[in-house]
């Protein structure tokens, strides 16, 4: 299948998370499978011609509400898909100095782009032009995220009978429905969309525009990154207020778990550890446990080490820890953090770690290499989120030997199988996983891991198991080639959800 497939971020050339990773990762492992992909994405200004050998591919203009907007298209080869036996992905840049040339992707300073809704806008319409230039028509469209959810809807405005697009099956991913992309309702003429769109079975979200439901409403078919999270986001308590619409769509909805790049996630064959390792030799695992303890300035003993990357916001539970940071710092452990986000808890971490310089240690920056040392050198990795479409930190974890404590939510309860004693004696167990989104169990969940740490046996067996599952790409491909399938089915066939 011809596939073009389109993300606002891209591992390596921009992330912010893990989106990027999955946009950089499931293209080469459909490339893998035999499909020809291109992927589509803005060129930021931190994507350099020279490091990603980028390639002009002319210019082409879009207008869109009255305004016209002038793109150049530039062309590299996603990094390690080779050219020999078709595995090769070509990614393909659009640019516009005045929309994305800037440092950041959505925003700067915890402020977004005040331009959001015009640049990915007129980014997501640029997306339709491609397939034209290149004389290229795709079998199947795949847009992720509110930033590129326009493309299904400026797919059937504007492109109604267009013969390139007539039997392309529309596929949507919602990574996360906490970023719905909402903007005032007053700007929905910037959107060059007739006004019936502005409705509630179109774009309108109480009287927001809300971009996600251009993808909800107008793709063949939808997907999340987990099973568990496609049925919470039928709730209201995960539903973000669109749990009518993914209930309306629920046949079309499916949910696929992500996968893991082991290429770039493996301690066998990891540039940024100190010392190698797998679920064979562990031997590397002390190495760089001891590394990151001398790195964080932490004392180098045989304590239970916590590592955390995220993003510090309340969806990935970062209240519960700053709750109860005091009394875990009583406990016998050392705790690694590494993120950005909220400014109340990069405050909360900085004081706290006045506190307990023996045993917290806090990362208030984005540092991709870091985050390697931190999964190599923790013992334990702490997700405590509220909710979770997939996560990907608990799946490195695995990998790393560094077993997750979890909350059972989304991607996580699929993913991480609880330390219950049935599944500790089959060997089963990989991690720790709690219910309830509280403080507490997050604190006695904690304890019982420490507990566990001391059982040496048990403790190996389970890191075993988490190191030797495999969440790899492959995998996730084949059931992504079933829902492309779907897609073009539905395709072929009369539309029913005709607005027009
Ligand atoms: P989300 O996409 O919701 O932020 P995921 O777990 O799906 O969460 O993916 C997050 C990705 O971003 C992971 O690859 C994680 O390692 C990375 N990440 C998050 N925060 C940081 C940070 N401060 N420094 C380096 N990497 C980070």
């Amino acid at each position: 299948m011809r596939i073009l497939y389109t993300a606002s971020e891209v591992t390596p050339f921009a992330k912010t998370g893990g989106l990027a990773d999955v946009a950089g990762a499931l293209p080469a492992a459909l490339a893998r499978l035999g499909h020809e992909v291109k992927v589509v994405m803005p060129r930021y200004a931190a994507v350099n011609e020279k490091r990603w050998g980028l390639q002009s591919r002319g210019d082409s203009t879009v207008r869109l509400a009255g305004k016209e907007y002038p793109f150049t298209l530039w062309a590299a080869p996603l990094p390690e898909t080779p050219a020999r036996r078709g595995g090769q992905v070509e990614v393909l840049f659009l640019s516009h100095e005045g929309l994305f040339g800037r440092p950041e992707l959505y925003q700067e300073k915890g402020k977004d782009y005040p331009d959001n809704l015009e640049r990915f806008a007129a980014f997501s319409r640029a997306v339709l032009e491609i397939p034209k230039r290149l004389n290229w028509s795709p079998d199947v469209l795949h847009g992720n995220d509110w930033q590129t959810a326009l493309v299904f809807v400026y797919r059937r405005v504007f492109f109604p009978a267009d013969p390139l697009y007539r039997k392309t099956g529309m596929l949507f991913t919602i990574h996360n429905l906490g970023y719905p992309g909402l903007f005032p309702g007053s700007e929905f003429p910037r959107l060059g969309l007739p006004s019936k769109y502005f409705s509630p079975d179109a774009l309108e979200f109480y009287g927001k525009l809300n971009l996600l439901k251009a993808g909800l409403m107008f793709a063949g078919v939808l997907n999340t990154v987990s099973p568990t999270y496609s049925r919470e986001i039928q709730t209201p308590e995960f539903g973000q207020g669109l749990e009518g619409v993914l209930q309306a769509r629920r046949t079309d909805l499916f949910g696929i778990i992500n996968g893991v790049d082991y290429r770039q996630w493996d301690p066998a064959h990891d540039p940024s550890i100190s010392q190698a390792y797998d679920a064979r030799n562990l031997k590397g695992k002390w190495v760089c446990k001891e590394a990151l303890q001398k790195e964080c300035h932490l004392p180098v003993k045989d304590v239970p080490l916590i590592g955390m990357i995220t993003r510090l916001t309340a969806q990935k539970g970062m209240d519960l820890v700053i709750e109860v940071l005091d009394e875990l710092m009583r406990l016998n452990l050392q705790l690694v953090i590494l993120g950005t986000g909220d400014p109340a808890v990069h405050q909360a971490l900085k004081q706290a770690t006045h506190r307990y310089p023996e045993k917290l240690s806090v990362h208030l920056a984005f540092d991709e290499s870091l985050s390697h040392r931190i999964e190599a050198g923790s013992d334990l990795f702490l997700m405590p989120s509220r909710y979770e479409p997939c996560g990907l930190n608990q799946l490195y974890s695995l990998r790393y030997g560094a077993i997750p404590v979890v909350r059972k939510t989304g991607g996580l309860a699929d993913t991480v199988v609880d330390a219950t004693p049935s599944n500790l004696a089959d060997g089963m167990a990989t991690g720790f996983v709690f219910e309830q989104a509280s403080s507490h169990e997050l604190l006695t969940t904690i304890q019982l891991a420490l507990k566990l740490f001391r059982e040496k046996d048990l403790w190996y067996r389970m890191m075993r198991t988490g190191m030797t599952a495999d969440f790899s790409w492959d995998r996730s491909a084949q059931e992504y080639e079933k829902l492309y399938r779907l897609a073009v089915e539905k395709a072929t066939k009369p539309d029913k959800a005709s607005l027009a």
